[in-house]
């Protein structure tokens, strides 16, 4: 379906239409100059060798005072997508299950399947804040469960957890020696507090990334934060592979953690006003959604709407947005991504909540 709609998305354009794109989970800012200009002066530096597959020592280090681990905890990867890949690579074999609440980022569910790996959804609802029930989840795992997958705060909900379900999840996991992958790639620019799993009981996996929080999605640069024997496998898997992720990229995110409290203050303000403003409109019609806790996204729902027909009929209004189907048994959702230029927000809301008057 997302091909489909990429298409037609494309064949517009090409026929001189403007799109307003609400279908890309890829901020529209530009990455903060100063740290353009730190990959730029440390590429003038001389580095761009070679180096080591765990991340530079400076970057370990900043980043384990920030979360209050050691350094050996934390490993450099090529976005937290790798590090989702790796984790899962490394602990699930072909036959094992992986339990996943959904609505879900669909990249899990087809790394599971490329290794040979069963999907245990637990559908969670609108209709209950999209809250887990831990007695669900419970009844997903059997004798083959390895991972937990946990995305806090959701992508394509906006929710943050209830930190008592993570609390309950984390206690079932550990009492049957089961990990959790907390997948926290928005948790930096929240709007609510989001307890990281790393204050949690248990040896467990965050992903974490400079992409959403600076503007940096392109660079390719985000981290796992896991025990060290974990750890020392993703770094001889980084080694035989990709080898390491660019010196001057992570000179780049080292300058991003030091300007971090004024840049994600400004991101989190950029974004919480847009959420404010989907807020209004979108409240005005038959559309029902929970308020974005995070950003980018909204997830609404509309009775018996089947998304992916709407997805297509908006598009010839010139609005993209997903279908909720993208993301899991979510016909009648679909998914609004605040990441179009601030101008062009409110005209693409103002297109949706036309249609649901
Ligand atoms: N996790 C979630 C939930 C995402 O939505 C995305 C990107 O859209 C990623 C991970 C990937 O981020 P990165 O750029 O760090 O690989």
């Amino acid at each position: 379906m997302l091909y489909e709609i990429n298409e037609k998305i494309i064949r517009l354009e090409r026929e001189g239409r403007e799109i307003i794109k609400f279908n890309l989970g890829d901020p529209d800012q530009q990455t903060p100059v100063e740290i353009i200009e730190a990959a730029f002066e440390a590429m003038k530096k001389g580095k761009t060798k070679y180096a080591s597959a765990a991340g530079e020592a400076r970057l370990r280090e900043a980043l384990a005072e920030i979360h209050g681990v050691n350094a050996d905890n934390i490993v450099i990867t090529p976005g937290s997508k790798w590090a989702v890949f790796a984790a899962m690579y490394l602990l699930l074999n072909k036959g094992d299950n992986v339990v996943i609440p959904s609505p879900h980022w669909t990249a899990y569910d087809l790394v599971a399947k490329s290794l040979g790996v069963n999907v245990k959804l637990i559908k969670t609802r609108f209709e209950s804040n999209w809250e887990v029930d831990v007695e669900d989840l419970k009844g997903l795992i059997n004798g083959r469960t390895r991972l937990i997958i946990l995305n806090n705060p959701n992508n394509p909900t906006s929710k943050v957890m209830n930190e008592k379900v993570v609390e309950k999840i984390v206690n079932v996991a550990n009492e049957r020696g089961i990990k959790v992958l907390s997948d926290e790639v928005y948790a930096d620019i929240s709007f609510v507090k989001t307890k990281s799993l790393i204050e949690y009981e248990g040896e467990h996996i965050v992903v974490r990334s400079f992409s959403k929080t600076f503007a940096m999605t392109g660079w390719r640069i985000g981290y796992a934060i896991t025990d060290k024997a974990l750890a020392d496998k993703i770094i001889k898997l980084n080694q035989i592979t990709f080898t390491n992720v660019p010196v001057f990229i992570q000179e780049a995110a080292l300058k991003a953690l030091e300007l971090r409290h004024q840049i994600v203050k400004a991101m989190r303000e950029c974004y919480q006003k847009r959420a404010d403003l989907a807020n209004k409109i979108l409240s005005d019609t038959k559309l029902k959604f929970t308020k974005p806790e995070a950003p980018f996204y909204v997830f609404p729902k509309s009775n018996g709407l089947n998304s992916e027909m709407f997805a297509l009929r908006l598009l010839d209004k010139g609005v993209a947005v997903v279908p909720g189907t993208s993301f899991g048994d979510y016909i009648e959702h679909f998914r609004i991504s605040l990441t179009a230029p601030d101008n062009e927000i409110e005209l693409g809301l103002k297109v949706i909540a036309e249609a649901f008057k």
